[in-house]
């Protein structure tokens, strides 16, 4: 076979060639029909092909296939933005459209520095940013250096910026102690938190940055009922801002439409992207509240920052659609009675298996931990084995990367985990053949 010209991830790997999306399958140039249990990368949300969305989108590249946003807006934009703002319940005041999850996480550490600047008296020396051990937050420089993702992290430690640092993710399976409450466990994740603003000097800090549900780098984690309450409190106790990254979890994915409203807080500036545009286009955004918004507005009113191509009007337009269509067709309800059944037929299942160590989620976002003892919680890295046996058994096999801390296991071990994280759309039978496989 000829030789890839693309950059690939892995380039040694000849990737099969992806021909046709439709419904909740995938068809491969080599004959295969694939399953696809991970709507790609946790992407795919109203299923492939859908011919309403294909439909706005193509009606609006012959309306306007471009706007310069720093001139224009469009109508598709101002609708979309409405859409986001309305669908909080008056909490966020506007919305930003990027292109991808890592730009929407780059415009909220900005959007967050800049409101310290705008405020009055202006805290300029507000400059660090508080985030999570194996969290995943993007893969620029900037959402890379608020990331704890090690692996990912690794080659390029020296380009990044060093005025954040990391505590604790509130991780049930590994960082609980035994016989420890929820309550307790809790209160000692926010005394870490507290302890790491007094650390920095709490006039410091910028923000929290957390993942309401940890997708890729722990495989679908929600956290302990109170958690989210508790460290937005030390937040508001310092004044610093809090940051939830929705960019994997939100939009519908764990059986709300924004995961914070199953957490009791409402953060000052929210990431989103993936199951936004559910893979129609390529679209993110920010979502930002009104005391942020009211800072920037009563400061300079602009927000520095930009990108050639946000706002996108297609981008928009396959949004737009988008969450009509999960709005209309009630699939939030089907992703909460489906997710039920998913995860109650995996614990079934696989719950006995004596190297799955843990299953855990929420919604239709379930992740499937392997050990290599259920008693001492050895990681097990199975990715490419999983992997690959789940293709040929014609599931896809994203989205696995694991990075775990000690334990038996070197920092930057991958693939102890897999996501399933099919479209909002599934149904029993589909369900069924998932977890069969
Ligand atoms: N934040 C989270 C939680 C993610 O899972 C991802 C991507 O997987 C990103 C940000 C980055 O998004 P993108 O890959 O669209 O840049």
């Amino acid at each position: 076979m000829e030789q890839s010209a693309v950059l690939h991830r892995h380039l040694g790997v000849q990737f099969p060639l992806l021909t046709l999306s439709e419904s909740n399958y995938l068809n491969l140039d080599d004959g295969r029909k694939i399953l696809d249990a991970s709507g790609g990368a946790a992407v795919g949300c109203i299923g492939w092909g859908n011919q309403r969305a294909i439909e706005a989108v193509s009606k609006q590249l012959g309306q306007s296939s471009y706007c310069a946003t720093i001139f224009y807006s469009t109508r598709v934009q101002e609708e979309l933005c409405r859409e986001l703002i309305g669908s909080t319940k008056g909490h966020m005041a506007r919305a930003y459209i990027v292109n991808s999850g890592s730009e929407a996480m780059e415009a909220a550490i900005k959007l967050a520095r800049q409101y310290f600047l705008e405020i009055s008296p202006p805290q300029p020396a507000r400059t660090h940013f508080i985030s999570r051990r194996q969290s995943y937050h993007g893969i620029t420089l900037g959402a890379l250096a608020v990331s704890g993702h090690e692996y990912r992290r690794a080659n390029f430690e020296p380009l990044l910026m060093t005025n954040a640092s990391r505590v604790s993710p509130c991780f049930e399976f590994r960082g609980k102690t035994p016989g420890e409450t929820d309550v307790d466990y809790v209160g000692r994740l926010a005394r870490e938190l507290d302890e790491e603003f007094q650390r920095v000097g709490p006039e410091a800090v910028c923000a929290f940055i957390a993942e309401p549900v940890v997708g890729a780098a722990l495989g679908c984690v929600p956290a302990v009922a109170g958690y989210f309450k508790a460290v937005k409190a030390v937040c508001d106790k310092y004044g610093a801002l809090l940051i939830l990254d929705e960019v994997m979890c939100g939009m519908g994915r764990t059986g709300s439409l924004h995961a914070w409203e199953q957490e009791g807080v409402v953060p000052d500036v929210q990431t989103i992207g993936k199951a936004l545009g559910g893979g129609y286009q390529a679209v993110a955004g920010v979502l930002a509240n009104h005391r942020v918004v009211r800072a920037i507005e009563q400061g300079t009113s602009v927000f520095v920052h930009g990108h050639t191509y946000q706002g996108s009007p297609s981008g928009c337009a396959a949004a737009l659609e988008v969450q009509r269509i999960v709005r209309e067709e009630g699939l939030v309800r089907n992703v909460r009675e489906m997710g039920t059944l998913l995860g109650r037929r995996l614990n079934e299942a696989l719950g006995g298996h004596p190297n799955v160590g843990d299953i855990r989620g929420r919604g239709l976002f379930w992740g499937i931990e392997f050990v290599a003892d259920k008693e001492t919680k050895e990681p097990f890295p199975v990715q490419d084995h999983v992997a690959m046996s789940l293709a040929e058994l014609g599931l896809t096999e994203r989205y696995c990367i694991g990075v775990y801390p000690g334990g038996g296991s070197a920092d930057g071990v991958r693939g102890d985990h897999i996501i399933i994280s099919p479209a909002y759309n599934v149904g029993v039978a589909e369900i069924e053949t998932i977890v069969n496989i």
